[in-house]
């Protein structure tokens, strides 16, 4: 230790420095020299600190804490991080979708609620929003959709004339689009919103029985949300303000929590219900399919190094465990490639061994070698072998989350079933769920997002839209768009 206690300052290499303030000149006021191999250290360190951000949901924190199951769902699923009172640790990952990594928390936008289930099989991950449902069914439109609501090619803005233009060309965004310009399309917190599967998946019991799913994790804070006005306000003064609030509130022990309840559909269902169950852009309607308590999810551990605990976090929907299965959802089947694919072109191949991503379970895998392994590997390398090598188990782990395929392939749109539209469900958030106030902040939003910068052809595609979605809101929208323009 130095005079003071302290530990004495090394290069990466553990070698003891001189000095962390003087770089090794020739006299005091003569050029440095290029053998001080610490300053170089230092300087390449530096100028290779940043990752590439991710694409989307580049801003965003996160927090650590566990799960816990209150409630047996055992019957639905034999996976073990839902059976009756295991508690599993977990990370969640909250964040914007279309700004960049130092964009404002308050922008208008759909929250990504991304958790890791340290489960004692593996890990589980659900990469859900703070929405139930999505603007495209497709993954064909993913990356589209993304440059969209991202930046022009020529001035570097964002553009909502752009925005409008696809969403209007997208008749199924209709429904994500009533929801994000409503109250929820910004949240007071992260602490105060929702988090959602979107997506429907499969869960399998012990028995082999399969059921379709949606996770719904409702916040015990309560839902709360800001205006357009406090959002803007808030950009300005505090671009991170929802960043801090988590951080903050975990810090003084005021850990947030949700409560997690699922639709459950029994397999055979899908096949005649009214609506197709796998389109991302539609909800269940809780009459059909009611809400079943699972369990309790606290956070109450902030990450101590956000760039290693977080901006390093990979989430990844193909991180099921067994008793838990994918559904036929084609944008949950593109999101399975997608997502391991991105870690992988932004962290490198072995980015399941960075701490945070490593499953608290053992590991076992024929993966081998590639730029920064950790994990040491070990003979034999390759499978089936007679040398006592990992040997994968069928009969206690067989590939049951499942289902039925057949037919000619085709590129074409979900067939439609009876209560299959577009605008429906939009019309039933805006004249079911909202009150006359709601739908007035919702008008006004609307108003106000197409104001703008929204042109000819597609500012009367967008008057069009919403008349297709409501004809009293959609009348009321054009009017309040004209009058601001004299
Ligand atoms: P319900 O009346 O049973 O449920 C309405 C849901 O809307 C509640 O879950 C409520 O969440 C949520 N909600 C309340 N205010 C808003 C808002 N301003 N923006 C978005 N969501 C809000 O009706 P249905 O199940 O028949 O669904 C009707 C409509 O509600 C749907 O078309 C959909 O737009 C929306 N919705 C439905 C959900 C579902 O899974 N069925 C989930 C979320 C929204 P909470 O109870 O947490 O306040």
């Amino acid at each position: 230790m130095t005079q003071d206690n302290r530990k004495p300052t090394t290069t990466d290499a553990g070698i003891p420095v001189a000095s962390d303030e003087h770089s090794l000149s020739v006299g005091p006021d003569g050029p440095l020299v290029l053998h001080d191999h610490y300053l170089i250290e230092q300087m390449a360190n530096f100028n290779r600190e940043r990752i590439p951000e991710r694409q989307p949901h580049a801003k965003g924190s996160g927090a650590f804490g566990h799960f816990e199951v209150t409630d047996d769902v055992s019957q639905y699923t034999k996976a073990a991080v839902f059976q009756p009172g295991t508690k599993t640790d977990v990370l969640i990952r909250f964040s914007t979708v279309a700004g960049e990594r130092g964009s404002p928390d308050t922008w208008r936008d759909p929250r990504g609620f991304s958790i890791k289930f340290y489960t004692s099989e593996g890990n589980y991950d659900m990469v859900g929003n703070n929405t139930p449902v999505f603007f495209i069914r497709d993954p064909m439109k993913f990356q589209h959709f993304i440059r969209s609501q991202k930046r022009r090619a020529d001035s570097n803005l964002r553009d909502h004339d752009m925005q409008w233009d696809f969403w209007t060309l997208s008749p199924e965004s209709a429904h994500q689009v009533t929801w994000l310009m409503g109250d929820r399309g910004i949240p007071k917190t992260w602490r105060h919103m929702n988090g959602y599967s979107s997506h429907t998946y499969m869960w399998a019991n012990a028995q082999g029985e399969k059921f379709w799913v949606k996770y719904h994790f409702k916040t015990d804070q309560g839902i709360e949300c800001l205006t357009q006005e406090e959002a803007d306000r808030l950009a300005g003064e505090d671009s991170d303000y929802h960043t801090r609030d988590l951080y903050e509130a975990i810090q003084r022990g005021d850990y947030p929590g949700w409560t997690l309840y699922m639709q459950i559909m029994p397999f055979a269902d899908a096949d005649t219900y009214r609506i197709n169950p796998f389109d991302l852009t539609k909800v269940w309607p809780h009459d059909d399919y009611p809400l079943i308590k699972v369990g309790k999810l606290q956070l109450n551990r902030n990450p101590t190094d956000n760039h290693a605990e977080i901006e390093q976090a990979a989430f990844e929907p193909n991180n099921l465990v067994p008793g838990i299965g994918i559904s036929p959802d084609k944008m949950l089947i593109g999101r399975v490639f997608s997502y391991a694919d991105a870690h992988r072109a932004r962290l490198g191949v072995n980015y399941k061994q960075i701490p945070v991503n490593a499953p608290k379970a053992p590991v076992h895998s024929y993966s081998k070698d590639g730029a920064m392994r950790i994990n040491k590997v070990s003979d034999p390398v390759y499978a089936p072998n007679s040398k006592g090598g990992p040997a994968a188990d069928g009969e206690r782990y067989p590939t049951d989350s499942t289902w039925e395929a057949n037919g000619q392939m085709v590129r074409a749109p979900y067939a439609l079933r009876k209560d299959d539209n577009d605008y429906g469900q939009a019309n039933d958030l805006i004249n079911k769920v909202m009150d006359d106030a709601a739908r007035d902040r919702l008008v006004n939003n609307v108003v106000g997002h197409v104001s703008g910068g929204v042109e000819e052809p597609v500012l009367s595609r967008v008057f069009e839209y919403w008349k297709n979605i409501d004809a009293e809101i959609g009348r009321r929208i054009e009017e309040g768009v004209k009058a601001g323009r004299g």
